[in-house]
């Protein structure tokens, strides 16, 4: 590629913060409540025009809150739910059991706001993109975010990285784990489907108990409102347009929300994306918004119920599922979950299935935890090597491929989220590195916020 050398320039400054979270999204927007109820004066900077990035981007299912016998997400995310609940935007409140939580994307955002509205020490900035970050050594002091206005500096004491990408860490210069494009997980564009009968679609799949693949996929967890993760079944028998035949093994989860009439599709919109790479992103877009609509054929003709259904609203950008992973001190891995093991510097606990897309886009492969435990992250896998002032949360945390569908799940990123600002606003508030807390502090301050641990 030619280059260009872009001239210095002088920029003005936007303010200076005590932490400053980059993306405003699942687990952003948590770390920013958190750090501003921990005492520090915190700036959330988000690219779009609302907070919740893949939760509210019409998302509607967020994977359990319990361990199938107990609830373990809880702090600030189930303030949350329970707030989007009490207007009505939860259709299943089982926060211990049920395999899913499905909620209305829009009441989860207006939510998120009001509660932004009500917390001092808070501020968020929209359709601002961070472009840049300013060092001192190894140490990121400031970020240069660009906007309408143009290009300002914001100084902080500690940052937040929650661009599911990794696009602060990248512009500091750390280390990070990026797999060829070809191993990647799938990219989705979400949309919303209209005009669905629902009770309809209710009975056809209550009369084929034969096609629900319910223990494939969620090893028999109990369900509300899933319909089914791909149309083989269904189809068979049936001559497809050569265009559509791909369709019959394709990835498409669909599931219904608290909304009357209103379904959620959740379909391979394309495979081989880099999400850190623009064109990549710009063909994802483009491909998945055709397989939307053709997706929707298949459904209007041939899946009873769906006849009058139309694609009544699309995400505001296509869903990344994995790109840049933070190298921290530690990785997570299939075992490490699937033993339910806990650390020393656990900043919460979890417990969901290890969910693979297979990266051909066709298919995923779960494997569930047993009953009744949970893993905990350490915070060793959200702080980057040689890095300082810095601390990711979100599905950018170093895990392994075949181990990242369970912590990148909403209910855990936005626990992450609330470890990662309560930490940022400690180290802050003391002038040390996140490294430096005593343990013993933050725990303190997360059980004050009422973060459950689970006892190994
Ligand atoms: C298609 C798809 C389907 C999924 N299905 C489920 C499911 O059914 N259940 C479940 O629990 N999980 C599901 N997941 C996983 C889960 O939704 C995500 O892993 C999780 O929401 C990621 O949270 P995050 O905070 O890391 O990223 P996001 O929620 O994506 O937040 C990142 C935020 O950063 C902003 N941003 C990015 N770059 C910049 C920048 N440079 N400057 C400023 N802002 C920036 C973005 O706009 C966004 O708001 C799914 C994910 C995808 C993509």
């Amino acid at each position: 590629m030619n280059t260009y050398v872009e001239p210095a320039k002088e920029l003005p400054v936007y303010g200076e913060y005590d932490v400053i979270v980059a993306g405003g999204g699942t687990a952003g927007m948590i770390a920013g409540i958190a750090s501003a109820r921990a005492g520090a004066r915190t700036l959330v900077v988000e690219r779009l025009g609302s907070l919740g990035g893949q939760l509210g981007g019409f998302m509607n299912t967020a994977w359990t809150f319990g361990d199938q016998v107990h609830q373990v997400v809880k702090g600030i995310p189930y303030e949350y739910f329970k707030r989007v609940e009490e207007i009505g935007g939860v259709e299943n409140p089982d926060y211990a059991k049920d395999a899913y939580i499905l909620y209305d994307s829009e009441r989860a955002k207006y939510v998120i706001t009001q509660m932004f509205e009500e917390e001092k020490n808070l501020e968020v900035l929209y359709l601002t993109m961070v472009a840049d970050v300013i060092k001192e050594g190894n140490k990121v002091t400031g970020i240069i975010m660009e906007n309408k206005s143009g290009r300002q500096v914001a100084w902080g004491k500690q940052f937040v990285d929650c661009t599911g990408d990794s696009d602060l860490l990248e512009f500091a210069g750390a280390e990070f784990e990026l797999l060829s494009k070809e191993r990647l997980h799938p990219v989705s564009l979400i949309a919303k489907m209209g005009g669905v009968d629902v009770e309809k679609v209710r009975e056809y799949y209550a009369a084929r108990p034969e096609l629900w693949k319910g223990e494939k996929y969620l090893g028999g967890l109990p369900h509300a409102g899933i319909y089914n993760y791909r149309l083989h079944e269904e189809l068979e028998g049936i001559e497809l347009p050569e265009e559509l035949e791909y369709l019959r093994d394709w990835f498409i989860l669909f599931y219904s929300t608290p909304n009357p009439g209103e379904m959620v599709l959740n379909m391979t919109g394309e495979i081989a994306i880099d999400g850190t790479d623009a064109k990549d992103l710009s063909r994802a877009e483009h491909t998945s918004r055709i397989r939307l609509y053709q997706a929707m054929e298949v459904f209007n003709k041939y899946i009873p119920g769906f006849e009058k259904a139309y694609i009544s609203a699309t995400a505001p950008a296509v869903g990344v599922r994995e790109s840049r992973k933070v190298v921290g001190d530690i990785k997570l891995t299939a075992d490490i979950i699937m033993n339910a093991t806990k650390f020393p510097d656990a900043v919460c606990s979890y417990q969901a299935p290890l969910g693979y897309h297979i990266p051909d886009g066709k298919d995923i492969e779960f494997r569930r935890m047993e009953p009744g435990t949970a893993y905990d992250i350490p915070l060793r896998c959200m702080l980057p090597k040689a890095i300082d002032g810095v601390i990711v949360a979100g599905r950018n945390i170093a895990v392994e491929t075949d181990a990242i569908g369970s912590p990148r799940s909403i209910s855990n990123c936005m626990s992450m989220g609330q470890g990662a600002g309560v930490a940022a606003a400690l180290a802050a508030q003391k002038g040390v590195e996140i490294r430096q807390l005593p343990y013993k502090e933050l725990r303190e301050e997360l059980e004050k916020q009422n973060v459950y641990f689970a006892r190994s």
